[in-house]
């Protein structure tokens, strides 16, 4: 679609939404009808979150999964009612008789309890498998390779509470309703997903392709939302507010919503930067910001343009230092205390480590997706490798040494054993899995690097993020990318490092 046509469809789409949303008296019911009307066809709303005309860049996206979410998010903040409707084509080679999802909730203190599944008012068949993490939904008939469906789901969460320091991200903590992977998730190659490996709680969970997300929220008017994406529409109900958010391409769609959230704002290019962090925290907060404008500026530099025209930063309770999801980092609250030091690390240091880390991971693991289970070196790696950029970049090579120690120590952890890094994150322990991971991972790349040159090193990178965008890269198309940039071979690097990728064993 040219420029000027998907304008057009962009005016149309949202008049269409601004009629619907006038024309009833209930705020509820003039979101719902907004929510409904969007058709399969109409990716134009998705235009408001982009800078760049995405669909009209890779046309391949026109068949990406849509995820039609409403939440309804109770006084209590413990409970949530969801409706799913979610187009999916099969991109696959073969017939899909099943959509499986995934449903990490699950696979913690609390639950995604699936009410009812439909597709033409019928409902499906469905089986729950592994733990209760994954939902088997059995298609009427099987889908052919490029034949789209809509499912439709509802469902009820119950949120874990939890203390400081002990949530996965799904869980009301500190006045905060974190909500990470709260909805039924199709994951990236369905027709193995019984057969993947289960996640563990030190590594990421997910492994999902390029979606579209509009979501309509409805949650007590006392909270401060936190989310990626566009909001299309915003009013209050009584003593509820309703929003109407669209986020896509994206991997996936986070939100927080917390009691006492402030948010301060900075521009970085056409690129709004919002923190949000509770009262108290304004000192913390300021810190993630600036980081984050300058990690922006390093990286689109570097790696390429970002595509969403926003960028929000939260501060939730967390027991790992951050968590990345499209257009929105998530960095544990202690970070914030900034008189504070964790291992002997100040808490400063952390915060602004942790801040340019998950910035990185825009790129590797947003736009350039990659197998976060099995090959999970890919996109750490890289975010831990662009850490260390972003410190050369902002205040010099010495500064930027402090870090590379850090790298160092890391892997000292395992006695700097070689273990391959090229391995699923269930085959390391959790020591060995930040050690080898973050640690020797980004070491791997500083050694490829001096073998390619710097030059070819850093358009390698450059030119990986161009070619994968939007889609998933594994480790031998890494390899070859690299072998492709500095007409070399790197083979026995990779075996040094990396290893034989059992991800390819795993995937045949
Ligand atoms: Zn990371």
């Amino acid at each position: 679609m040219s420029r000027a046509s998907w304008d057009a469809a962009l005016r149309r789409a949202l008049a269409a939404v601004v009629l619907l949303l006038s024309g009833c008296p209930a705020g509820s019911r003039r979101q719902a009808a907004a929510w409904e009307s969007l058709g399969r066809e109409d990716l134009a709303v998705f235009r408001e979150a982009l800078l760049e005309d995405e669909v009209a860049r890779h046309p391949e996206l026109a068949q990406a999964t849509r995820y039609r979410l409403a939440l309804k998010v109770a006084d209590s903040l413990t409970e949530v009612t969801g409706r799913l409707r979610v187009r999916y084509t099969n991109r696959g080679h073969k017939p899909l008789a099943a959509i499986p999802f995934f449903l990490f909730p699950n696979l913690t203190t609390g639950a995604l309890e699936v009410q009812s599944v439909q597709a033409g008012g019928v409902d499906l068949p469905t089986q729950l498998e592994r733990q209760g993490s994954l939902l088997e939904v059995t298609l009427p008939a099987p889908l052919a390779p490029g034949q789209d469906t809509e499912v439709s789901l509802q469902y009820r969460l119950r949120v874990p509470s939890s203390e400081e320091g002990e949530s996965e991200g799904f869980a009301l903590g500190g006045g905060v309703l974190s909500l990470a992977y709260a909805y039924p998730i199709i994951p990236a190659e369905p027709s193995t997903a019984a057969e993947r490996p289960m996640p563990v709680p030190y590594g990421d969970f997910q492994f999902a392709e390029a979606s579209f997300y509009l979501v309509a929220l409805d949650y007590p008017g006392n909270l401060v939302l936190a989310a990626p994406g566009a909001e299309l529409d915003r009013r209050r109900a009584g003593a509820r507010v309703q929003v109407l958010v669209a986020l896509g391409p994206a991997r996936d769609f986070y939100l927080a919503l917390g009691r006492d959230l402030v948010s301060q704002t900075a521009r970085r290019g056409a690129v709004e930067v919002r923190s949000y962090a509770p009262k108290g925290a304004e000192e913390g907060s300021r810190l993630a910001l600036g980081t984050a404008v300058s990690a922006l500026k390093d990286f689109e530099h570097r790696f390429g343009p970002y595509p969403y025209r926003r960028l929000t930063l939260v501060s939730v309770p967390f027991s790992s230092l951050g968590l990345e999801f499209p257009g929105l980092v998530m960095v544990a609250r202690r970070l914030y205390d900034l008189g504070r030091s964790y291992d002997g690390i100040p808490a400063r240091v952390l915060l602004e480590a942790t801040t340019a880390h998950e910035i990185a991971h825009q790129w590797f693991y947003a736009m350039v997706g990659s197998d976060q289970l099995l090959e999970p070196w890919i996109d750490e790696s890289a975010a831990q490798y662009a850490t260390w950029l972003y410190y050369r970049d902002r205040y010099g090579e010495s500064a930027a040494q402090g870090f590379l120690d850090s790298l160092e120590q890391r892997w000292a952890r395992v006695g700097r054993a070689e273990i391959p890094l090229g391995r699923p994150v269930r085959a390391y322990s959790p020591r060995e899995y930040s050690a080898i991971i973050y640690g020797r991972g980004p070491l791997f790349l500083r050694a490829l690097s001096e073998r390619m040159g710097e030059e070819h090193f850093d358009s390698f990178l450059r030119e990986l993020c161009a070619r994968y965008e939007w889609q998933l890269v594994t480790g031998s198309e890494v390899l070859a990318a690299a072998e492709a940039s500095c007409s070399c071979e790197l083979d026995d690097l990779w075996a040094q490092w990396v290893g034989t990728p059992e991800s390819q064993a795993a995937r045949n």
